[in-house]
């Protein structure tokens, strides 16, 4: 398969890698329809954080389910996911609290721009659609993989309420999603903590 690995600041290359496999029955596997470059990305890009060898990129993904460990339940072949960079098993004491972006068995991706991924936690991690979305709906699906999960955590932990004054500081890709998030909570928007929490499918 292919993917984007990083050599050294300004050095991404295209290249043939080693097939995805599951390693844990608690894996799926997934086969990419968007992925995309995050602004943490362009850190080792630019030489603000070291690139000791090169590694694979990319930990904003949406796609098909390829295949899953025999633990996985809330995701089946076929199916189009979206995921999230910090990965949580949706069982643990943190997760329970509704703290998943700290799960005690979270792994963070960091191959996603390539053709498969290995998706850790599959079952806290994957949230399914009911459908295949149009091609227009993909790249707004694909923000919810990192950028507006984010912007949502930050307007949730700023209390934001109907009635709150919200102030945000930067608008960059994840801003702008606070402002979003912080405009849905003012309409007295869906409790919680998770994003497509009504769209997970739980075992049976
Ligand atoms: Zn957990």
């Amino acid at each position: 398969m292919r993917g984007a690995v990083i050599h050294s600041p300004g050095d991404v290359r295209f290249e043939e890698l080693d097939e995805t496999k599951i390693l844990k029955p608690t894996d799926a596997i997934i086969r990419t329809v968007a992925t995309c470059v995050c602004g943490s990305d362009l850190w080792p890009y630019r030489g603000l954080e070291p690139v000791t060898e090169p590694r694979p990129m990319g930990h904003e993904y949406v796609g098909i389910v390829e295949e899953v460990g025999s633990e996985v339940t809330s995701a089946e072949p076929g199916q189009f996911v979206v995921g999230s960079f910090a990965t949580s098993d949706n069982t643990c004491a943190n997760c329970r609290k509704g703290w998943q972006s700290s799960c005690l068995h979270r792994e963070f991706m960091s191959t996603c721009q390539a053709d498969y991924i290995r998706v850790p936690n599959a079952h806290g991690t994957l949230v399914a659609t009911d459908s295949h979305p149009d091609a227009a709906l993909v790249p707004s699906l694909l923000a919810v993989s990192d950028v507006m999960r984010t912007g949502w955590y930050a307007a949730l932990a700023a209390e934001v309420k109907p009635g709150s004054t919200a102030v945000v500081v930067g608008d960059g890709a994840v801003g702008l999603c606070g402002v979003i998030a912080a405009k849905e909570l003012g309409r007295g928007g869906p409790p919680g903590r998770r994003l497509g929490e009504d769209h997970r499918h739980e075992p049976s």
